[in-house]
């Protein structure tokens, strides 16, 4: 049911654009159940901690936040993998804290970037249901990182 998507690079257009949202009739499609799943092994295979569908060539506001200990980030949280579809950062705390950033998308690079400690994000999961949840530290991130990519922004903008 999934596949290892090849992952765009820095340079290639598909990431400076912004996505379009996630339709209702997209959701709960086989389309979108195939390209998650295919989004969550890409990550997985490649030891990422995220991932936005624009870094496989899809154009779609879909990312899946998945922090955890892995050799790209030995200290990661554990946490379980959330898939979000057209997700929207609603509050940001004005704390904000620096935090080194790597992206699949950008090879061999790492910087320290500043975020928001504590964000609240709402989203679409999988069967269409509205959700909100508040994150902080490394999560919150992630999150941050993501929806970036969403817009068309790599980190390397806000180094
Ligand atoms: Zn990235």
């Amino acid at each position: 049911m999934s596949q290892i998507m090849a992952v765009a690079q820095l340079g290639e257009a598909i990431l400076g654009i912004r996505a379009s949202e996630i339709q209702i009739h997209e959701l709960e499609s086989n389309w979108l159940q195939h390209l998650t799943a295919s989004m969550q092994a890409t990550m997985l295979e490649r030891n990422g901690v995220g991932i936005a569908a624009p870094q496989v060539y899809v154009s779609k506001r879909v990312i899946i936040v998945a922090s955890r200990p892995n050799v790209r980030y030995p200290d990661a949280p554990e946490m379980q993998p959330i898939i979000m579809m057209n997700p929207v950062i609603t509050t940001c705390s004005e704390q904000t804290i620096l935090g080194e950033e790597g992206c699949l998308s950008v090879p061999d690079t790492r910087g320290q970037v500043a975020r928001a400690e504590k964000i609240t994000v709402q989203y679409l999961n999988l069967q269409g249901q509205p959700v909100e949840i508040r994150l902080e530290g490394f999560p919150a991130r992630i999150v941050q990182h993501e929806v970036d990519h969403l817009d068309g922004i790599l980190f390397t903008e806000r180094l």
